[in-house]
């Protein structure tokens, strides 16, 4: 059994599934996909998000703004009163990204700190979206002391100095379909050395699609390539990735637990 520990369901073109979320999760299910977290990424859409996949038992939800997407000041009463329901189990996804928008920086930094500072009132673990921004990434989770409740640097693309001290911290990380990419030789060397009880599996669907699906659109079910990859680049076998990176997923959300 496999988990998908980051995807946006709501963001996919339901026309290549029939117009219907169901084909999306059975597809997923038919690969032995049953655990889905579902990624906010702003907070306007995050009741759409909520009420479309309110009937899916195996969907969990978080609660967030994305780093790209932060039009107005983030509103932190707000996003409390939004995440304080039993089916979100995360905060975010939020953090920094001064590779594609250096220029939105502060408004970025305030946003990334309001969400840590929830998540620490709340008691939920933050998903962290980090690109470009080592230093201030880390510099504000340790400010704000986001080692109270940890959580997952997602789509992880930096350094195994950022990724150890992320985890020194209490948190996971997560690779994506990326690892499957050939350009990704130094990613992969990140992938090989995260203990066996810190790292996780996603696939950041609808973006991302790992190989051999380049250029489709990404969905839950190809989280079983990224597992597939993963397994050769750390010399073991997929049913290990699996049971190890689930096994991970519920001691950091252990209310998914069956
Ligand atoms: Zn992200
Ligand atoms: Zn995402």
């Amino acid at each position: 059994m496999f988990i998908d520990s980051h995807c946006h369901l709501d963001r996919l073109k339901l026309e290549e599934f029939d117009n219907n979320l169901d084909n999306v999760v059975n597809a997923a299910l038919a690969e032995q996909v049953n655990t889905l977290l579902c990624v906010s990424v702003t907070l306007e859409d995050f009741p759409a998000m909520a009420e479309q996949t309110a009937h899916y038992e195996n969907v969990w939800l978080t609660c967030g703004a994305h780093p790209l997407n932060q039009g107005d000041e983030i509103d932190a009463e707000q996003l409390a009163l939004l995440a304080n329901n039993s089916r979100v189990i995360a905060i975010g996804e939020t953090g920094l990204d001064y590779f594609y928008a250096p220029e939105t920086k502060p408004v970025q930094l305030d946003s990334f700190r309001k969400h840590v500072r929830v998540a620490n009132q709340l008691k939920k673990p933050l998903i962290i979206h980090t690109r470009d921004a080592q230093a201030d990434t880390l510099a504000i989770l340790r400010e704000e002391q986001a080692e109270n409740v940890g959580g997952i640097l997602h789509c992880f693309t930096e350094t195994w100095e950022m990724a150890e001290q992320a985890i020194a911290m209490g948190f996971y990380i997560s690779f994506s379909g990326i690892v499957t990419f050939k350009n990704a030789s130094a990613l992969r060397e990140v992938a090989k050395k995260v203990p066996a009880d810190r790292f996780l599996i996603e696939t950041d669907s609808p973006y991302l699609a790992p190989v051999p699906h380049r250029g489709k659109q990404n969905q839950p079910a190809y989280v079983v390539e990224v597992a597939k990859h993963l397994a050769s680049i750390r010399g073991t076998s997929v049913a290990e990735i699996a049971r190890q990176s689930s096994e991970n997923f519920h001691r950091l959300f252990p209310q998914t637990k069956a």
